[in-house]
């Protein structure tokens, strides 16, 4: 096959959508495949709805996706005079005519009809051009196939296809229009989009087939072109598969990266949006990915959006990381300040860490990081398992004090134990463990039991990582100090210190 060319054709209307993820990704590993190009188009005609930032939103998502364009951003708002050209060869050969009527008549002329759409009212007024909509004359006999490879052939006939606006009575081309010359003008080979953009399909081909016949005629048009193949991936559900909304559903790339999703598992995630890799394997590199990934292989069916899915990948992710690389990619959740002075990104909608700021020591993280690291599923949930390292006095979870603490009447006595035990005995994870031992044996209590009320005084929480460990990272003085708040706040029934 000929190097392809594809296109990612977002508009800047919102967030960057999983779905528009999905689709950037498929196109980008059909390029890398078969030594293809891969072209980013803003579709930005629609200014009341496009936004800069969203703009901005586009670009940045697709990088860290990894998978930055190899041609564009183009812009459809930087080609506004090349829809005025095709505009005008379509209406010079007779494929548009103008329409005056307002969305209001429309809908009272064919209220009563079994299709509904545009009745041609206006196909033969012979209104001016200037200062009215503009429609495509649709066949009144006939079908438009679509050749889709994954759906196989779609027909559209066309008594069941309106006259299509391609233009607003301002002159404004309309998306169908822009979205069809753009294919052209760029040689793309393949057009590989959401299956909500099947419908579009036979209307593109419409104008597409008009602006080759106009390109042989006296129009000034360009070259006659080879209709793209089209791809028509299967849309997006969520667990009620409902197709996802964004309103309804958690669709934001941005938040997921905010989250603490790495990129390359998220990647791995949406590839499997609609396709499989070859075997039982969905944990694939990308390498893996980009030799196996065929269009032929994407199945039809609605594909479950499954976020609890990828967080299980994401932890996966997570947990291949080397150390260092651990502790380097915690950076934005745990020091969010610094990285965000050093220039470099930190997560806007995660919050701060529970930490003041400065408080975060990278050496004490890096000894804890290990256990962390088996631990959590997402890069934000590091601060909240060694919050305790970094805070003066453990945030104590009042759930939790109640349940190890108020509850058991061998709390206190374990607590007092676990002071002495721990003013003399080696301050390892082992001699800890030991000491705690013969803590709870003292009280007839196991292990589990001994350690709850001292895991909620030194650390604020029934759960976190090993406490033994965690106790020695923290050091003794902080530990005994803890333990010692702790039996106050019991005894006098009043607030540890830091509430
Ligand atoms: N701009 C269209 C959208 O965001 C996509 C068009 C296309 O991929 O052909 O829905």
């Amino acid at each position: 096959m000929a190097p392809p060319r594809v296109r990612l054709a977002p508009s800047p209307t919102g967030y960057f959508h999983v779905g528009t993820g999905r689709t950037g990704l498929f196109n980008w590993l059909f390029a890398r495949r078969y030594g293809g190009v891969f072209i980013l188009r803003i579709e930005d005609t629609d200014t009341e709805r496009n936004r800069e930032e969203w703009v901005d939103g586009i670009i940045t998502a697709m990088d860290w996706l990894g998978m930055t364009p190899d041609e564009g951003p183009y812009r459809q708002s930087e080609r506004l005079e090349r829809y005025q050209v095709a505009l005008d060869a379509l209406w010079d050969a007779g494929y548009l005519y103008a329409c005056d009527c307002t969305r209001d008549e429309v809908l009272e002329r064919t209220k009563d009809r079994p299709t509904p759409g545009y009745d041609g009212h206006c196909r033969d007024r012979g209104l001016p051009r200037r200062g009215n909509a503009l429609r495509f004359r649709t066949p009144r006999e006939g079908e438009t196939v679509v050749h889709d490879i994954v759906r196989g052939d779609v027909v559209f006939r066309h008594d069941t296809m309106e006259d299509f606006v391609v233009a607003r009575s301002n002159g404004e081309p309309l998306f169908v229009l822009a979205n069809c010359v753009d294919d052209r003008d760029m040689a793309i080979t393949h057009v590989i989009r959401g299956e909500e953009l099947l419908p579009t399909a036979p209307k593109g081909i419409l104008i597409w087939q008009a602006l080759d016949a106009a390109a042989e005629g006296e129009a000034g048009w360009g070259e006659a072109t080879e209709l793209p193949a089209w791809a028509h991936l299967p849309t997006l559900v969520n667990e009620q598969r409902k197709k996802l909304s964004k309103r309804r559903d958690p669709v934001a790339v941005e938040s997921y990266r905010d989250q603490g999703y790495l990129p390359e598992a998220m990647r791995n995630y949406l590839a499997l949006l609609g396709w499989s890799p070859p075997g039982d394997q969905e944990k694939v590199t990308v390498e893996t990915m980009i030799e196996t990934f065929a269009l032929e292989d994407v199945n039809h069916s609605p594909a479950f959006f499954d976020i609890k899915k990828m967080a299980h990948m994401n932890g996966e992710y997570i947990r291949d990381l080397p150390l260092e690389e651990f502790v380097a990619r915690a950076r934005p959740w745990v020091e969010p300040d610094a990285e965000a002075a050093a220039g470099r990104w930190a997560p806007q909608s995660a919050g701060p860490p529970p930490w003041p700021s400065g408080r975060f020591d990278e050496a004490v993280f890096r000894r804890m990081a290990p256990l962390v690291q088996e631990r959590v599923t997402t890069m934000g949930e590091v601060p909240g398992l060694v919050d305790f390292l970094f805070l003066e006095e453990p945030a104590i979870d009042e759930g939790s004090w109640e349940k190890a603490v108020t509850r058991d009447e061998a709390a206190v006595p374990m607590l007092e134990a676990a002071v002495a035990a721990y003013e003399g005995c080696d301050w390892t994870a082992d001699a800890l463990r030991d000491a705690t031992v013969a803590v709870g044996e003292q009280a007839g209590k196991k292990l589990a039991k001994a350690q709850a009320p001292i895991r909620v005084a030194v650390t604020g929480r029934t759960v976190g990582p090993p406490l033994f460990e965690s106790l020695e990272v923290l050091g003794r003085a902080a530990v005994l100090r803890r333990l010692r708040v702790a039996l106050e706040r019991v005894r006098g029934g009043g607030a540890a210190a830091g509430d």
